[in-house]
């Protein structure tokens, strides 16, 4: 049995956000506290983390992550890879460098922005230790660490960004929008886990009407909202939400079948 496991649903400056005082903000419904965004595969003892952001040391915890085999980065941002140096204890215990698979400039980004762990100069100290692996595109699957992973390419800014489908699930965190080339790979889903930042337009982002307009392109069976604001509160937006949309929350673990034809 696979799973997929939100280690994080919040905007790339948490929920609450520093500083608010808002309803949401203060509110005490942990699914009103969201982490930056992440997801955790697990597939008997296999762990394939999907983005490694800045709140990945407490994800790890609270998710009981002993070891990890793999990272898959969708895009170079920063609330998707300021976590990387914590993957340190894993790679240490594993005795092998931790290969990070994202597309050629994203690797570029995590050479530049660690420079520490690589070259001459990390030798002898405790750095953290990559194995720097492109994701070829579609339509290839890349088998990793035994899961078939497939990269879905989307518009999110002016840098290149993928989603992953996994069997009948498919995990899209940082979108401004679905491109056509890009819809087959999103069939027959039983789950989309989708960005939904917020009401209001946004540059770089889906906000709630155009992440339910991706959502009816793609028909899931269930689309659940990601890299969510403080707009929305888990007690009430759902009300609004049309059947078969929910707003993702932290901890959400959602079961992946790898026959795609299954529902
Ligand atoms: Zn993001
Ligand atoms: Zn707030
Ligand atoms: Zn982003």
């Amino acid at each position: 049995m696979i799973e997929a496991v939100l280690l994080g649903t919040g905007t790339s400056v948490g929920v609450p956000f520093l500083g608010c005082r808002c309803a949401v903000c203060q509110s005490t419904d942990p699914r009103n506290q969201r982490l930056r965004c992440s997801l955790l595969l697990r597939a008997g003892e296999t762990r394939v983390l999907v983005d490694c952001g800045p709140d990945f040391r407490q994800q790890a915890l609270r998710a009981g992550l002993e070891r990890l085999d793999a990272v898959v980065l969708t895009h170079e941002h920063a609330d998707h890879l300021l976590g990387l140096d914590d993957l340190r204890l894993f790679i240490l215990h594993q005795k092998r460098p931790m290969p990070i698979w994202a597309q050629p400039p994203v690797l570029d980004a995590v050479r530049r922005i660690y420079s520490y762990a690589f070259g001459e100069s990390s030798a002898g100290s405790f750095t953290p230790s990559f194995e720097l692996c492109p994701l070829a595109g579609p339509p290839a699957a890349s088998p990793l660490a035994g899961l078939p992973l497939q990269p879905v390419p989307v518009i999110h800014s002016n840098i290149p960004t993928i989603g992953v489908r996994i069997g009948d699930l498919a995990y899209l965190p940082d979108v401004k929008q679905v491109p056509d080339e890009s819809l087959p790979l999103l069939r027959g889903l039983r789950h989309l886990v989708i960005d939904g930042l917020r009401y209001r337009e946004h540059r770089t982002h889906h906000n709630l009407d155009e992440a339910l307009a991706a959502i009816a392109r793609i028909r899931p069976q269930q689309a659940w909202l990601t890299h969510l604001t403080h707009d929305y509160d888990a007690t009430t937006a759902e009300a609004d939400l049309p059947a078969g949309v929910r707003l993702a929350y932290d901890g959400l673990t959602l079961p992946v079948t790898l026959d795609q034809t299954a529902t």
